[in-house]
């Protein structure tokens, strides 16, 4: 069934995983490792590592880890067999199943990826130089649109006709529906789906083209006709609230800077490119969804600048973007755009205010105010009144009351009156919209914690690596937030992000020998016996780097905890020198040692043996501290420990 294993395994092989994670996440090289900030929970240090040798990332705020085979799933929201699918081109290689069905529905895909890239072309070149395609020429040409960028976008033209591009295509019936280029008519005719009309091709994130958007030439909508733009219908390959105009040119910008501009038309997206803001995207045809934006959160956008006027979107936009604030932990801006001037018409006239625009983006919730403010004439007394009054209103739409505090103190200034009368106020309209009327929480609807574990529509910001139905539960999939940061033990580990909250272990000297056993196994290997781990998980991490002959193979054959330990430590490096880590180990042992003999000293039949004991352990600490006598005292103390076992404890 499905791909053959050993063609999964040449992928894995093959596949970069430091190239396809930086598609997505900005790594940073740490000595061996990558680290950067984890695509799957929200976080502001880094706490994403990757084992470029290993072909391993673990995470440690969340515990997500994995091959290149499950990064893709887990980003991608992918089957295992699409995650394989996926990476194989870019590998390289080409797959053999097992199975012949599985093999078509991939072939099959493939086949309508082809038919829509040709149809591209065929309405590229068709603009480019048929006659019929004056009209449109024109109206790009007036728009600013010169031959290159209409290259550079691949634009069309759907020449006004029932079926040029089925015909020319040779188009079967089923091709032409699960593409959307086409549909049998009531006639019981094929007909092109687009007549008459510019197209603008949009790809997916990896620059598939899986439909068109529409737009009909000024001046020649006819009635009956379906408005201004049309769009292909969702097909097998396109999915509108999934897929976002000019991703595929933004997405690297996008996880570089942390920012995603929302347009609403395809010549703002195009407009904005040219102008050298590439960060740019649009939604075809519907409002932004939690899709999109979880689609963006996936290349890490951290702030979402709206570039239309989003003050028309109203109320019920405003909760949404309160929502994915919280939930995505990101910002909604709205872009500083000239009043009235869509950016596409920016671009033509003043191209670099384009970046200001950007770079001048103020929180919604700041824009919507001012929109408030600039309604009211503040210069007389009914005036600032009556502006407060508009204020208040958006205001409370805000879900967190530090956030709403701040504005009306602002409030309270600009209309002169005292921030109390607004408060009470504010409290009147929030209880009669049903919300909170906040008071004495003290603003902790703002904390990450509040949310812990909330879902929209199942794609929230802690949504499960492959939260995906047929993917496992992770293991730890609350709390990642409330992690702390613990400062290392005294076995020199620096601190740096790692976490004690005891899933993986306890850190300390026993963790870090167990990193010396997975980057320096000849270095450790001979000082180490299950005997010197009092915790199970470390125990059965020693056990299955023992018995396995990779890492993988370790990961693969134990439990949870254990493997997220292994995960873990793979990703992690030696902070000391691998004797220096054995010797605080030892030193550890030996502590633990005599404090049992001092518990159970009173009761043991030979108090003399106990008080030998005591002196021999009380020896090997000291000589452990000394650089000439460690290695003599290393060796005394495990012999100890071995005779000690033979004697049945
Ligand atoms: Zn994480």
């Amino acid at each position: 069934m499905g791909i053959l294993d050993e063609d999964v395994a040449a992928v894995r092989a093959a596949s970069d995983i430091v190239g396809v994670i930086s598609q997505y996440v900005q790594l940073r090289k740490v000595g061996q490792r990558w680290q950067g900030l984890c695509p799957f929970h929200s976080e502001k240090t880094p706490s994403f590592s990757v084992n470029a040798g290993e072909g391993l990332y673990y995470c440690f705020g969340c515990h997500a880890s994995g091959d290149v085979i499950t990064f893709v799933r887990e980003i991608e929201h992918l089957g295992f067999a699409d995650a394989v699918e996926w990476l194989a081109p870019k590998a390289g290689i080409t797959l053999r199943y097992s199975d012949r069905d599985e093999g078509e529905g991939r072939k099959r895909r493939t086949k309508l990826v082809d038919i829509m890239a040709k149809a591209v072309a065929w309405y590229h070149e068709r603009l480019l130089s048929a006659p019929d395609a004056g009209a449109a020429r024109k109206y790009l040409r007036d728009r600013g649109f010169d031959g290159g960028v209409v290259r550079e976008f691949q634009i069309g033209w759907a020449p006004d006709s029932w079926d040029a591009l089925c015909k020319a295509l040779r188009l079967g019936e089923k091709d032409a529906r699960d593409t959307g280029l086409g549909r049998v008519n009531s006639r019981g005719r094929l007909q092109d789906h687009f007549r008459a009309r510019v197209l603008f091709p949009i790809y997916d994130a990896e620059v598939r083209p899986v439909s068109f958007g529409g737009r009909i030439l000024p001046g020649t909508e006819a009635p009956g006709n379906q408005g201004k733009y049309k769009n292909t219908t969702e097909t097998p390959l396109y999915n509108k609230s999934r897929v976002l105009y000019g991703l595929e040119r933004a997405k690297a910008a996008i996880v570089n800077s942390g920012t995603a501009v929302i347009c609403e038309g395809y010549t703002d997206v195009i407009g904005f490119h040219r102008s050298g803001v590439p960060l740019a995207v649009a939604t075809c045809g519907t409002a932004l969804t939690d899709d999109h934006v979880a689609l963006l959160n996936r290349f890490a956008a951290r702030r979402l600048v709206l570039a239309f006027d989003a003050d028309g979107a109203g109320q019920a936009a405003a909760a949404r973007f309160y929502r994915w604030e919280r939930e995505h932990d990101l910002e909604v801006a709205v872009a500083d755009l000239p009043p009235g001037l869509d950016p596409a018409d920016v671009a033509r006239t003043d191209p670099e205010r384009l970046a200001k625009a950007v770079d001048g983006a103020v929180p919604f919730l700041r824009f919507r105010l001012d929109r408030a403010f600039a309604a009211a004439d503040l210069s007389t007394n009914e005036g600032r009144a009556r502006g407060a009054e508009r204020a208040l209103e958006v205001i409370a739409e805000h879900p967190a009351d530090l956030v709403r505090d701040q504005y009306v103190m602002d409030v309270a200034s600009r209309c002169r009156i005292e921030p109390d009368r607004l408060r009470a106020q504010l409290a009147a309209i929030r209880s009669r919209r049903g919300g909170r009327s906040g008071g004495g929480s003290g603003g902790r609807s703002d904390r990450p914690d509040a949310r812990a574990g909330r879902r929209v529509d199942g794609i929230g910001p802690r949504r499960r690596p492959g939260g995906d139905e047929t993917a496992p539960p992770h293991p730890a999939s609350s709390g990642e937030r409330s992690v702390p940061n613990q400062p290392g033990g005294d076995d020199g580990t620096d601190g740096r992000n790692v976490n004690g909250s005891g899933r993986a272990g306890r850190e300390g000297p026993a963790h870090e020998v167990l990193r010396h056993a997975v980057h320096n196994p000849g270095e450790v290997g001979r000082w180490l016996d299950v005997a010197l781990f009092d915790d199970p998980i470390h125990a059965g991490a020693y056990e299955a780097l023992l018995d396995a002959e990779t890492h993988a193979e370790a990961l693969a054959s134990s439990p949870p905890a254990v493997a997220d330990l292994l995960a873990r430590l793979i990703v992690e490096e030696p902070t000391s020198e691998p004797f220096d880590a054995v010797r605080r180990l030892l030193t550890e042992v030996a502590r633990r040692e005599i404090g049992t003999l001092r518990l159970v000293g009173a009761s043991v039949d030979d108090p003399g043996r106990a008080l030998a004991d005591l002196a021999v352990l009380n020896r090997v600490i000291d000589g452990l501290r000394d650089q000439a006598a460690a290695v003599e005292s290393a060796e005394r103390l495990l012999a100890w420990l071995e005779e000690r076992v033979g004697d049945g404890g």
